[in-house]
């Protein structure tokens, strides 16, 4: 006997009532018409109209739904799957919570000796709802991206729509200036208007700062050498390392060929990463706290560059939403580091990866082009 089975068995009179079949013989032992329901190829059972109690159910029924107790009462039933809501003439997607598993439920009208029954069926569309969970996760982590882009296209637009503008304004004024200055007055227009210019050229310059700025943060990509990468890095984080008493191993091949990257954004990446480790490192005894940064050649020709460290590591829903823009388990986090690491390096046409690493605790890790290989 099926360990539900058993269960549903040992659970008294009311389980009494049910029929079931035992697994070697399916349908046996189910009254007349209702041995039927094993031949349906997902869970189906039936309740009774009138007091609701389950008449009978097949075999992927019981599998599925007797390790709930309220499976034997159809209102108990379907106030858990449907928080309370008792409607049962709408078809209804719900999540059953002891499995996790997503069901369409669909209701139909039977007879069967004279008794009004209702017959459930509940089909698993688990796999339909993921998908369209990763589709749509996947959509707004590429609108994320496209949002970040267009911050800097957006403040690269502004800038040069308004510097003409601004520009002629100053030249106006000039010449306005010149004008009353030859007409000898009056004072108050003078001083007005050299009062426009001053906040005129306060503005264009604003707009200018904002122009060499976006300019600085153009990617610029050409061979960068990993290990100086590294120790720009390192050398920022030391103090801080220092702080919490955790040791940096770093083992970086020395046959690294250069790759093919923006310096300054690959170093924000790694930046992010290792502070990340040395955060997660915080809760564990000092004599655990390792942290080691590693660069090799993989078994795909890609240069990886991988922060280990020692930290809790992650639980398995904390992977799936890693790199989910606003994911954070932190008090102060913001969660999108990682998100934009992964732009980054997804920019560098690399690869992002987490790995639990052997031991204990985390290793992010990224892929860079190798300078030699590059695609113009
Ligand atoms: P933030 O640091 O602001 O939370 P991130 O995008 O950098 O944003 O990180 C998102 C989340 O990923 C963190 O809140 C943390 O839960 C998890 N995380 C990142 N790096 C590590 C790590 N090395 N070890 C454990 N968890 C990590």
């Amino acid at each position: 006997m099926s360990p539900a089975r058993a269960k549903a068995a040992k659970a008294g009179p009311e389980a009494g009532r049910r029929p079931g079949p035992a697994p070697s013989a399916p349908g046996a032992g189910t009254p007349g018409a209702l041995s039927l329901l094993e031949a349906v190829p997902f869970a189906c059972a039936a309740y009774a109209r009138d007091d609701g109690a389950l008449v009978a159910a097949n075999r992927r029924f019981d599998e599925e739904f007797a390790a709930l107790p309220e499976h034997r009462q159809r209102d108990r039933l379907l106030a858990l799957l449907r928080d309370g809501a008792l409607d049962d003439a709408e078809p209804a997607e719900v999540r059953a919570p002891h499995s996790g598993r997503w069901y369409a439920l669909h209701w139909g009208e039977a007879e069967h000796d004279g008794r009004a029954l209702a017959l459930l069926t509940a089909i698993d569309i688990s796999e339909r709802i993921e998908a369209l969970d990763s589709h749509k996760s996947q959509q707004e982590k590429l609108l994320f991206t496209s949002r970040m882009m267009s911050v800097g296209e957006m403040a690269a637009t502004l800038a040069h729509e308004l510097n003409q503008p601004l520009a002629a304004i100053v030249n106006y004024l000039n010449g306005s200036l010149r004008l009353v200055d030859q007409a000898g007055g009056p004072a108050q227009v003078e001083r007005a208007l050299q009062a426009a210019r001053t906040q005129a050229e306060h503005a264009a310059a604003v707009i200018s700062r904002v122009r060499e700025f976006v300019r600085a943060r153009e990617p610029r990509r050409d061979a960068q050498d990993v290990h100086a990468m590294a120790a720009t890095v390192l050398e920022l984080l030391r103090l801080e390392a220092e702080r919490q008493q955790l040791r940096i191993d770093t083992a970086l091949s020395p046959s690294l060929p250069p790759v093919y990257a923006d310096r300054v954004m690959v170093e924000q990446v790694l930046l992010n990463l290792v502070k990340n480790a040395i955060e997660a490192m915080r809760g564990i005894p000092v004599a655990q706290r390792e942290l080691r940064v590693e660069g090799r050649v993989n078994l795909d020709g890609e240069v990886e560059i991988r922060v280990c460290d020692r930290g809790t590591g992650l639980s398995s829903a904390e992977q799936d939403q890693l790199f989910s823009p606003f994911f954070t388990t932190k008090n102060d986090g913001l969660g999108i580091g990682l998100a934009i690491c992964r732009s980054i390096i997804e920019y560098h046409k690399g690869r992002l990866f987490f790995e639990p690493r052997e031991g204990g605790g985390s290793v992010f890790g990224f892929t860079l082009p190798h300078y030699e290989e590059r695609a113009h």
